[in-house]
């Protein structure tokens, strides 16, 4: 794939899309962008990770991690691509063929949105494996009891991915006993799970969930019950790589938007931009995007060679979140009042971006990783 092509092409449907504006329609309306889904669907980008064979277009993620930060770049989120993209990696990588056959082609067809992932618990916030939510064996069924929070997108999921305990864990592994299911919801019965959304600062539809007594068909445990932790883990490089990218796409348009606005407007006589208070915090916003940038392509390299890749997936997540954040609080500075002002992009931008230093993943987590596993200090998680 030509990446260059790959992103003008992505770049000209963000464009046709209504660019910014649309998004910041979408933003005062609180509502879900459906156009930018059915787009984005049959131009198959939202199966971009999915093999052609099951009807995907099988690119490598760092492709694909293009795809999200040009829409980031656009002055859009692609919150609502990247949850179809890599949702379904568990069941492309565990899944028997034979359940990667009656989804796969589905999902990268739009005809089933998998975009629910329902792993975070709000007693166990971000220690995961203390999640309670018990999947019990009945015969040819699981029978699920339990609570979710912030499980994304439910009102528009086809299906979700569930992590529930089917047992204990050990003093050995903290993870055992955990499970992961794929949850048709149009076959739930009612009642059996309670939505109660949860307003948030950025256009995101997120829930909590209570579930009681759902019923799932044994057929639809992913892989082996017991080791679903392990592969939700294995699909975090990916997702880390992928909220990198999407961190540097909406730096970019934070510095691109700033930078335009303070050559133009004149204060005291001159262009805004020519006062070093006002230019250096965009300049430095941008070098930290830079390299946050070159970490997320070793990182995605990386891992399309197959190779280990957690340490540069982490640092890519950690270094592109802070300077998203950083590019927002220089572009805030920068246009002053009309930092503020929803027709300037910049506050809806600064409110999305800024997630990503706490979810998928907390930056806290990240850098518990990196002090243990890289540096091999004592473990604080
Ligand atoms: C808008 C939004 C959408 C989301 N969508 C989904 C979704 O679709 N599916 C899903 O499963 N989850 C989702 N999440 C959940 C998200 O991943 C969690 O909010 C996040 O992991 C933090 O969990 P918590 O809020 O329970 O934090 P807590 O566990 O209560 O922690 C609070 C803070 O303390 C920090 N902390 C905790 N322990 C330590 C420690 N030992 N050392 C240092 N710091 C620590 C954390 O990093 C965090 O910043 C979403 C969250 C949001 C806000």
């Amino acid at each position: 794939m030509d990446r260059e092509q790959l992103r003008a092409d992505v770049r000209a449907l963000c464009e046709r899309l209504g660019g910014a504006a649309y998004w910041r329609a979408l933003d005062a309306q609180g509502a879900y962008p459906d156009a930018f889904a059915r787009a984005f669907t049959e131009a198959r980008y939202l199966a971009a990770l999915i093999p052609a064979g099951y009807g995907g277009l099988g690119l490598s993620l760092g492709d694909t991690s293009v795809i999200v930060e040009e829409i980031n770049h656009s002055g859009g989120n692609a919150g609502t691509a990247h949850a179809q993209l890599y949702t379904m990696g568990t069941l492309l990588r565990w899944g028997s063929e034979a359940q990667k056959r009656a989804w796969l082609p589905r999902i990268a067809s739009g005809e089933v949105r998998l975009q629910a992932f329902g792993v975070t618990e709000p007693d166990a916030g971000v220690d995961t494996t203390s999640i309670t939510t018990s999947a019990i064996r009945q015969g040819d069924v699981y029978v699920v009891n339990g609570r979710k929070r912030w499980t994304s997108r439910f009102a528009h999921s086809d299906a979700m991915l569930l992590l529930a305990r089917t047992g204990p864990a050990t003093p050995e592994d903290r993870g055992a006993g955990l499970s992961v299911f794929i949850v048709d919801l149009r076959a739930v019965r009612p009642g059996a799970i309670e939505v109660t959304p949860i307003p948030v600062w950025m256009n995101n539809e997120t829930n909590e969930i209570a579930i009681r007594d759902l019923e799932i068909p044994a057929e639809n445990l992913i892989g082996d019950e017991g080791r679903g932790f392990r592969y939700i883990i294995d699909g975090w490089n990916a997702e880390r790589i992928l909220i990198a990218a999407e961190c540097v796409g909406h730096g970019r348009f934070l510095v691109e938007r700033a930078s335009a606005y303070v050559t133009k407007r004149e204060i005291f006589g001159k262009p805004l931009g020519a006062n070093q208070s006002i230019q250096f915090p965009i300049a430095r916003a941008h070098a930290a995007l830079e390299a946050a940038d070159l970490v997320r392509k070793d990182a995605a390299d990386r891992f399309d060679r197959g190779e280990p890749c957690g340490p540069q997936a982490n640092m890519a997540k950690l270094l592109a979140s802070e300077a998203s954040w950083q590019a927002a609080n220089a572009a805030i500075d920068a246009l002053g009042g009309n930092g503020f002002a929803a027709d300037y992009d910049v506050e809806r931008i600064a409110r999305e971006t800024r997630l990503y230093i706490v979810a998928p993943i907390s930056n806290n987590l990240v850098l518990a990783f990196l002090g243990n596993k890289v540096l091999g200090m004592p473990r604080s998680t």
